[in-house]
């Protein structure tokens, strides 16, 4: 039987070819005599992780991200933290200095490398799960309205039915999408011809100093599939909603509906990251690599999807390497046959 420790090794080995120690850590130099006394000279100071014991949160060393992935791929994580709330966020901010980091929400659109991130990976699948009671108003016309103040690690799901459990209507559409609150809002995700971005009043961040900032509406630009924020980054730790009065029940049948559709179109037995590619303007990205006969391609353990061309499914072990070589494919394909120049949208992590 291996110990934890000795299997954190044997994990880190097998995906990054090096022994536990952490990638930042200098080499000493050549043995040196100063005053009579031995010593090792570091050519640069190794950053001090002591701050790490302020962390109210649980922090892990060596975590594979294929475990927080929907796609099931990607090595460790130097140090993922899971913030206990804001004051550890500001915390992170104060301490780590030029330490890279990554937020991860459900992990719902990433391809992250198979040798992991080197840095720290702030996880928030565990916190930042509150969704507040709703205010109701009636507007300038009289319609009834409410906010609807949300923490960044809600699932959409589970703020879809919460929101219909009120009879507030519009976010039901966003049901199916597997992400948090916060990578939505990041991607401004979108389904059933709605975005998360037309429902925002506004949205909270810890900023990159440590500021709580609060950005309302006309402070930020709504794109396909990409907010921009104004300078500052962080880390989203909430956003209020202006949701509409509907009915409940009808609000419900569209959840059942929609959700529905989904399991008829997508691939969702096999592990994947949702569509891999952004649609060109006025065709769809599935429609492309399906009319070149692309369903199926394989490269090593992955696939594009039988069920959907946009989709690339892990029909087991399969590797970053092996999705990136099928984009590879299918970009180069179908610039050659039709022209066009296809974006990804998943995020590529260190690769
Ligand atoms: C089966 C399936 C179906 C999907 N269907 C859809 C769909 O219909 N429409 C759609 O738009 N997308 C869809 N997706 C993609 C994905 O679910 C969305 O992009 C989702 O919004 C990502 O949320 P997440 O919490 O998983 O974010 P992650 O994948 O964890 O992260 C995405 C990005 O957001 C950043 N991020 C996450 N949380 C925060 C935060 N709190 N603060 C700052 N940055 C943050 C991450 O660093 C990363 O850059 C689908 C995916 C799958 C697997």
């Amino acid at each position: 039987m291996q110990t934890e420790t000795w299997k954190k090794k044997l994990i880190r080995y097998a995906h990054t070819g090096k022994g536990s120690e952490l990638p930042w850590k200098s080499k000493p130099g050549p043995q040196k005599l100063v005053l009579g006394h031995k010593i090792f000279l570091r050519k640069t100071m190794n950053p001090s992780f002591e701050w790490l014991e302020k962390i109210k949160g649980d922090i892990r060393y060596d975590e594979l991200l294929s475990r927080f992935t929907s796609i099931r791929i990607g090595g460790p994580a130097d140090i993922m933290i899971y913030p206990k709330d804001i004051e550890d966020l500001q915390t992170i901010f104060k301490y780590k200095s030029t330490l890279p980091h990554l937020v991860l929400g459900e992990g719902s659109n990433l391809l992250v490398s198979d040798s992991g991130f080197r840095g720290l990976v702030v996880c928030l699948k565990n916190g930042f799960k509150t969704i507040h009671t709703p205010r109701f108003y009636k507007d300038s016309e009289g319609k009834d309205k409410a906010l609807l103040k949300v923490e960044a690690g809600v699932k959409m799901s589970y703020l879809a039915k919460t929101a219909a459990r009120y009879s507030l209507s519009g976010i039901q559409k966003l049901v199916g999408i597997p992400g948090s609150l916060g990578g939505a809002l990041v991607m401004n995700a979108g389904a059933e011809g709605a975005e998360i971005g037309q429902f925002i009043k506004s949205v909270t961040r810890v900023t990159e100093t440590g500021n709580i900032q609060t950005l309302t509406r006309d402070q930020l630009q709504f794109d396909y599939r990409k907010t921009q924020f104004p300078p500052g980054g962080g880390i989203i730790v909430s956003a209020e909603l202006e949701l509409e009065k509907g009915d409940s029940q009808s609000i419900f049948d569209d959840i059942t509906s929609f959700l529905g559709k989904r399991s008829n179109k997508q691939p969702l037995s096999l592990p994947n990251s949702g569509s891999v590619f952004k649609n060109p303007p006025g065709d769809t990205a599935g429609r492309l690599i399906e009319s070149l006969g692309l369903k199926g391609f394989t490269v090593g353990d992955a696939s594009i999807s039988i069920k959907h061309a946009n989709f690339i499914v892990n029909k087991g072990s399969a590797s970053a390497k092996d999705v990136i070589q099928i984009i590879d494919h299918v970009q180069k394909t179908v610039l050659e046959k039709h022209g066009i120049e296809l974006e990804t949208e998943i995020v590529r992590v260190d690769i």
